[in-house]
């Protein structure tokens, strides 16, 4: 049960773990290698089930879902994710190479916290990571600057 894996002792410590569920090789390479750059630690999801399964059992800060998955969609594990007080904290930003019209509010309305199509922009992304990570209680508009 006790998987958590934080070891701080009190609530100013910095998420750090992001659960990537992606099931195409070089989409993941690249996932992966951004958010270890910034000092992340990457769990790892090629399909849908197991990423269901990661994210309860890992509980992480924070998980980059692709929509397009063998077994469960991207959509289904958010659904399942939000609706489960044990990890509907938890943020998720999803993301689609095939967005077509409507995709982008059926996919907010599925529980999504953000969203960002592909091709990804490198700074961006990470921005996007950044503001999930430091998540600001009440202000939107004070940044953490501990991106260099
Ligand atoms: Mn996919």
């Amino acid at each position: 049960m006790a998987s958590f894996e934080a070891s701080g002792s009190d609530a100013t410590d910095v998420p750090r773990t992001v659960l990537v569920v992606e099931d195409n090789e070089l989409n993941m390479k690249l996932f992966s290698a951004m958010l270890s750059s910034q000092g992340y630690t990457v769990i790892e999801a090629t399909d849908g089930n197991l990423g269901l399964a990661l994210a309860q059992q890992r509980h992480p800060n924070l998980i980059i879902m692709d929509i397009q998955l063998p077994g469960m969609t991207g959509i289904e594990i958010t659904q399942t994710l939000k609706a489960d007080a044990a990890t509907q904290t938890i943020p998720i930003i999803a993301t689609t190479a095939y967005a077509l019209k409507g995709d982008q509010e059926r996919i907010m309305a599925s529980g999504c916290d953000g969203y960002m199509a592909k091709p990804i922009a490198i700074s961006e992304f990470l921005a996007l990571v950044a503001s999930f990570m430091t998540r600001p209680a009440a202000s939107k508009s004070a940044p953490h600057p501990s991106v260099a």
